[in-house]
């Protein structure tokens, strides 16, 4: 009897891959033609690894600038001006604000409308819904927490990057985080002038400095034992589904920070031939053309064809 336990184990850190594909291409196939090939591929799959970047949360309804900011940031726009940091909350994070009630007046607002208070879930139910009976995991370079909300269980989530919801020793200087929602509650509720009082200022209870978001910014982020024991289940269900029929389903993710799905997911697609790769993007949806009927990249509106994907795997199920 072939002994599955001698095959290695992988690990996030093999999987992870810094390689340029150097033959992409946009696929001049039509959209329905995509779709009804990307809806084979699913259903012929038993393992489905889902990479969602921050055009997913985009695609379902998340907001991070424009119209969005001005409504629900103007405090802040008035205290410090509005560019060329409050624009969005992107660039507003890396404002200099000028001591820890500052910080803190602002960031326990933006953690709360990015994470905890944000629920843009309707499209990533679709999804889920259009999966079940597949082997699912989510590797998810968001800190937003959507999929969870939508109901996939915890113990199939890989969130790489942190979280909203927690703050670490701003130094790193020990290997925990603490869960802030609470405690982020209470500074939007006493924030004043974008101010927190002093006594909510968060402080290491080891070092006695500063605290930190839990995002990946810089080499101090903390991986936590909730991150490790994540990043152990990905390997778990890497090295399972490398042996089976696997369609790696990336959502939107661009060329930001590739080198956690984007090109980790050609390069095992390219290694293995029982591995397919559907990407699904607004307009970075090109794929390596190497890897031929194994590849599909649909350049489009994201709410669009992850609802058309989903009615198309429907329908079949049904046998329309
Ligand atoms: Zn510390």
């Amino acid at each position: 009897m072939f002994n599955r336990n001698t095959k290695k184990k992988m690990r996030f850190s093999d999987f992870l891959s810094g390689e340029y594909a150097t033959d992409y291409i946009n696929q001049p196939t039509p959209y329905a033609g995509q779709i009804d090939r990307a809806a084979k591929l699913i259903r012929e799959a038993d393992y489905v690894l889902l990479g969602a970047g921050a055009g997913m949360s985009t695609a379902a309804g998340a907001e991070y600038g424009g119209k969005f900011f001005e409504e629900n940031f103007a405090e802040f726009q008035a205290i410090y001006g509005k560019g060329p940091y409050m624009q969005d909350m992107y660039s507003a994070g890396f404002y200099p604000f000028p001591d820890q009630e500052s910080k803190w007046g602002y960031w326990s607002h933006q953690a709360l409308l990015a994470g905890a208070d944000l629920d843009v879930t309707p499209l990533h139910k679709t999804l889920l819904e259009a999966l079940k009976g597949k082997k699912l995991f989510l590797l998810s370079t968001n800190a937003d927490h959507q999929f969870e909300k939508a109901g996939l269980p915890v113990e199939q989530i890989f969130q790489t990057q942190g979280s909203y919801n927690l703050i670490q020793c701003k130094r790193g200087c020990h290997d925990k985080t603490y869960d802030a929602v609470a405690l982020f509650r209470q500074m939007e509720r006493e924030r004043q002038n974008g101010k927190i009082p002093g006594e909510l200022v968060p402080k290491c209870p080891v070092c006695g400095g500063d605290m930190e978001m839990n995002l990946r910014v810089d080499n101090y982020f903390v991986e936590d034992e909730n991150w490790h024991a994540a990043e152990e289940r990905f390997g778990r269900f890497l090295s399972e589904c490398v042996n089976g029929r696997t369609v790696l389903l990336e959502l939107g993710v661009g060329f930001n920070t590739p080198t956690i799905i984007r090109f980790p997911f050609e390069k095992l697609t390219r290694q293995h031939e029982n591995i397919s790769l559907v990407r699904l993007s607004r307009s970075k949806a090109m794929v390596p053309s190497s890897l031929g009927e194994r590849a599909v990249g649909i350049n489009a509106d994201m709410a669009q064809s992850i609802t058309d994907l989903a009615a198309k795997l429907r329908d079949a199920e049904t046998g329309l």
